[in-house]
């Protein structure tokens, strides 16, 4: 006799369609079998493309670095949604992958479990925006990559901000620099035309004095002062 299964599959607050308790699930339970053909690393590539042009479901689960399950043609397990605080997980028996119960659910809750979804290269905010989470959970990573993966990704970027923002702060420290250099240079130039002014002016006072030493002022001082004298001597012979 076949048991009653363990789960429904409805419509999800999370994404698409999901699969729920339909009895309480004691944690421990293998409460369902992810199936669907084994496929190539290659073939799951092409698929996986083709199914995020479709509806947006991640169907495929790595079996090894070589094999992965096409759950595009599989049962229900395809409709389980990735969550970051998970009531499942996945555990492998030979070529088989189940949904394993790890905490005790309720009738009607979802069912989910982390996808640690992996991908090849960068994350850029496109693919982030492409494996967005929407679990709800407080635990919430905002993404169904793999945390591992993401903090990689977060170190690489971090490493990459500080070397950007030293190099920035480099350019400013030689700016500074240089405009300290400029302004210096400046004043140097600006000391030097005033000492050159100066020294004009220099010049031209002291050919003033020159004019005050001429002779001819002598002359006409001595000629007044002579005058004076003739004057004075005027005077005692009245
Ligand atoms: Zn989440």
């Amino acid at each position: 006799m076949k048991a009653e299964p363990y789960h429904i599959v409805r419509n999800s607050r999370i994404h698409g369609r999901g699969v729920f308790a339909k009895r309480p699930i004691r944690k421990g339970t293998r409460v369902i079998e992810y199936t669907g053909p084994i496929v190539s690393e290659k073939e799951a590539e092409k698929i996986g493309s083709e199914v995020i042009e479709g509806h947006g479901h991640t169907m495929l689960f790595q079996l090894d670095n070589k094999r992965v399950i096409n759950g595009n043609k599989g049962g229900d397990a395809r409709y389980i949604n990735h969550g970051c605080d998970p009531n499942c997980e996945t555990e492998q028996d030979g070529d088989h992958i189940f949904i394993l119960a790890i905490k005790n659910i309720k009738k009607g809750e979802e069912l989910v479990y982390d996808y640690h979804l992996q991908v090849e290269g960068k994350i850029t905010d496109e693919v982030r925006k492409e494996y967005v989470c929407l679990c709800g959970s407080p635990k919430c990573r905002g993404s169904q990559i793999a945390a591992d993966l993401l903090e990689k990704q977060a170190k690489k970027d971090a490493k990459k901000k500080n070397k950007k923002d030293a190099k920035k702060k480099k350019k400013l420290e030689q700016k500074k620099q240089d405009l300290l250099k400029k302004a210096e240079k400046k004043k140097k130039k600006d000391a030097k035309k005033k000492d050159k002014k100066a020294g004009k002016k220099k010049e031209k006072n002291s050919s003033k004095n020159g004019k005050a030493a001429d002779p001819k002022a002598a002359v006409t001082g001595s000629k007044k002062a002579d005058l004076k004298k003739k004057k004075e001597k005027s005077k005692k012979k009245n």
